[in-house]
């Protein structure tokens, strides 16, 4: 390109040095450069609508044939066309691949724009959600999806969890949507069916309630044999007297274990029968108080700070996460200790504190507690002859109240647990 821009400029100066001197010869320096100028500027003008009327084809054509500079224009831009055009090839090649690949997933696939409405789906996502080709196009995503949790989920734009949703038009397929954002608010949904899992989970829920009732009325009588031949012990020949303790300590431990089972069951069946009506907060932590001092039998100072508000929900539930709480500071701090309850909230939340000067816990075994049978330490366990279900039953009531617990413990220094509940829980009536 630069060797044919010397030679037009050379062209283009030998051409006007050319008119001035014939210009000079004739004496029409005047006319001559003019006419020089003018043909010149025709000659150029003519190229360039030779460029245009070629660019304007819509197929990839041979170049015109230019003259000079023209002729090198010609040839860089058609160089150009040929390597957009196999670009262009390449990438419908991958548009449509991925587009293949994702069209065999079994898994939904949904792009929306920033405006949330549908621009390309895979066929799962038709037979999951019930969308069209290609009426749907274009149509807000929360006019096809309409149940309100969805609306809700969508439009809040806290896409973190993944939302469980009744399929729109198969009532017995439960969903699971991810959603991320990309670009400039455009979203992509994935969207799977989880209707099995959800089965065996059921089915696990179920057998783990079934079994544990089952077991509750012989587990009953056993306990009760036991606690009768204990009351006549004298009568009992002596090398029985301590087995026969061992049996009874060991009956408690295995109906305190079938009863927490009951519970957490119960929690994760979602027959929530009332969550809605107001539980008098004072007198709940005033009787769990009491119980905690009979539990430490004067081995530790218990405090409550009670503010004066009540909230909505279980009470059987919340009393439960609350005692498990509160039994476990006293289980868990040494004699002497300090347990102090807590009752309060802010602008943000409602605060229910236990706080103890007790064994603390490992910060490797924080985010673990709250699975089933998790403990921190298995001495302390054999020792206290807790369950490992407590603090699992404190997070699904939680859960079942919109909270959650947060634990903070420094190892030999003591623990804070929190029940943190929203705000909007917070009872009208005093
Ligand atoms: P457990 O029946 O063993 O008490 P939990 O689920 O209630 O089961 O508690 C799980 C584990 O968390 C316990 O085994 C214990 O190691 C630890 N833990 C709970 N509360 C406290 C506390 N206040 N201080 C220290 N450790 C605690």
């Amino acid at each position: 390109m630069k060797y044919e821009w010397r030679k037009a400029t050379q062209r283009t100066l030998l051409g006007f040095v050319a008119a001035v001197v014939i210009g000079l010869l004739f004496d029409v320096l005047a006319w001559s450069l003019a006419l020089t100028g003018i043909t010149y500027t025709l000659w150029h003008y003519l190229q360039l609508h030779k460029l245009q009327s070629w660019l304007d084809r819509s197929e990839v054509s041979d170049p015109p044939y230019g003259y000079g500079i023209w002729g090198a224009v010609f040839d860089d831009v058609y160089r150009l066309q040929l390597r957009q055009r196999k670009s262009k090839k390449r990438l419908k090649s991958v548009i449509r691949r991925v587009q293949e690949s994702t069209s065999a997933m079994r898994d939904g696939v949904i792009m929306l724009n920033n405006y949330a409405e549908l621009e390309w789906w895979n066929d799962a996502s038709g037979n999951l959600l019930g969308l069209k080709d290609p009426e749907d196009i274009g149509m807000p995503i929360t006019n096809i999806v309409r149940e309100p949790d969805f609306k809700a989920y969508f439009d809040e734009g806290k896409y973190d969890t993944p939302l469980e949703l009744t399929s729109p038009i198969h009532q017995d397929q439960v969903l699971q949507i991810h959603i991320t954002l990309f670009g400039k608010k455009d979203r992509l949904i994935v969207c799977r069916d989880i209707s099995q899992i959800k089965q065996l989970e059921t089915m696990r829920q179920n057998f783990i309630g079934n079994a544990s009732h089952e077991l509750r009325t012989p587990l009953t009588v056993i306990a009760g044999y036991l606690e009768t031949l204990i009351e006549y012990e004298d009568s009992i020949p002596e090398m029985w007297r301590r087995p026969l303790h061992q049996m009874h300590k060991q009956s408690d431990r295995m109906q305190g274990l079938i009863e927490d089972l009951l519970i957490l069951s119960r929690l994760e069946n979602n027959d929530n029968e009332d969550s809605q009506s107001t539980v008098s907060i004072k007198p709940l932590l005033t009787g769990i108080q009491g119980h905690a001092k009979a539990l430490s039998a004067g081995k530790h100072t218990i405090t409550l700070e009670c503010e004066d508000f009540n909230i909505k929900g279980n009470a059987t539930e919340l009393s439960s996460a609350f005692s498990n709480l509160i039994f476990n500071a006293v289980k868990y701090t040494p004699e002497g200790g300090e347990i102090e309850i807590k009752w309060h909230k802010n602008k943000h939340r409602i605060y229910l504190d236990v706080v103890d000067n007790g064994l603390g816990i490992d910060p490797i075994h924080i985010s673990r507690l709250t699975e089933r049978f998790y403990r921190a330490d298995a001495s302390r366990h054999s020792e206290t002859g807790g369950s490992g279900l407590g603090l699992a039953i404190v997070k699904h009531a939680l859960l079942r109240h919109e909270g959650h617990l947060e634990i903070q413990s420094i190892l030999g220094k003591g623990s804070t647990f929190s029940c943190e509940l929203p705000l909007s829980r917070q009872s009208e009536v005093g």
